[in-house]
């Protein structure tokens, strides 16, 4: 099919975006086009408006500030897979966005668009829960933060009003070698995963473990970071037995129910995925990688 008609907007400026987003009605953002081109074309979405951001060359960099990777919402993923400071600083990020679909849709998809379109599945949405990230909106009355907790409300519903545009986002640094593990489970390369889950952990001087984050994605509604399993590997040596009693609490969140999957196989796939997730973790911290 195709699109139904539209006016076509393509600002070169962040204030000249929100303006046309504050006085157009039924306008959308289009970023990489890499779902919404295709939500276009199905008719899915039929706005009256398509604001091109495209032009915006404020909105793409990588850069390091006060110890957090800052990443503009145009950056498009395959800059991110490419990024020797993103390899050497959120390793985890650099393994999960070679998950994101394949490398032509990661040529154009955006890190923005991903967190945007807020697909359940999206790696780079669980990245941002797993550390629980902080994004930046750009509205009308200037800019305001909030955490990834506060801006995914809920299925594919990001806290965005019509006139605002996220603009950045910022991942506070783990400790330089920490441990990372990120796993997935697709039907076949560069689709969506049924299931996801990122685990990242430190450890003190005798070996225990004294901090942890552990997401599940493609599971809920929106990707989870499973506190519960978080209290139980805190405090422990990071042995199997405590990996898999950590995982099981992944059983516990909520699941979709969907035709892709019933939510009692989600479950399944939380838990074992975050069962290995930690042990690949764990492998990293005693490995020599780079980090
Ligand atoms: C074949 C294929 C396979 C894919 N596989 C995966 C996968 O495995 N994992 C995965 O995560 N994704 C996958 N994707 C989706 C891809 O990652 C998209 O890039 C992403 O979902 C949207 O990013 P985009 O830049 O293309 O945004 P667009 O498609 O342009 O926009 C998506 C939505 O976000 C809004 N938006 C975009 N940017 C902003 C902004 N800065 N501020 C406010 N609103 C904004 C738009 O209005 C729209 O509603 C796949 C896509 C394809 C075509």
């Amino acid at each position: 099919m195709k699109a139904a008609p539209f006016q076509y907007h393509d600002p070169t400026s962040i204030d000249e975006a929100i303006d046309l987003l504050g006085k157009l009605e039924n306008a959308k953002v289009l970023a990489g086009g890499q779902s919404l081109m295709a939500m276009l074309n199905m008719r899915y979405a039929q706005p009256d408006h398509v604001v091109d951001i495209n032009r915006i060359a404020d909105l793409s960099y990588i850069r390091e500030a006060n110890g957090a990777l800052v990443i503009g919402a145009m950056t498009r993923q395959r800059d991110l897979e490419f990024s020797d400071l993103v390899r050497r600083t959120c390793p985890i990020l650099h393994e999960a966005i070679q998950h994101v679909g394949h490398r032509q849709t990661r040529n154009r998809g955006t890190v923005g668009g991903s967190l945007c379109h807020l697909d359940p599945s999206a790696e780079l949405a669980a990245m941002a829960a797993l550390h629980n990230a902080t994004l930046t909106v750009a509205g009308p009355k200037g800019s305001r933060e909030l955490a990834f907790k506060e801006f995914a409300l809920g299925f594919m519903t990001p806290a965005l009003e019509v006139d605002e545009i996220l603009t950045a986002i910022r991942i506070e640094f783990w400790p330089k070698g920490h441990g990372y593990g990120f796993l997935e489970f697709a039907r076949r390369h560069g689709d969506f995963a049924v299931a996801s889950a990122g685990a990242l952990i430190t450890l003190d001087a005798k070996g225990l473990i004294d901090r942890a984050s552990l997401v599940i994605g493609g599971v809920g509604s929106v990707p989870t970071r499973v506190e519960s399993a978080e209290q139980i590997l805190l405090g422990t040596q990071p042995t199997q037995a405590v990996f898999e009693e950590a995982a099981r609490a992944c059983k516990s969140i909520e699941a979709l129910d969907d035709i892709h999957a019933p939510a009692s196989y989600r479950l399944h796939l939380a838990e074992t995925l975050a069962r290995r997730a930690l042990a690949k973790a764990l492998l990293s911290l005693r490995s020599d990688g780079e980090q």
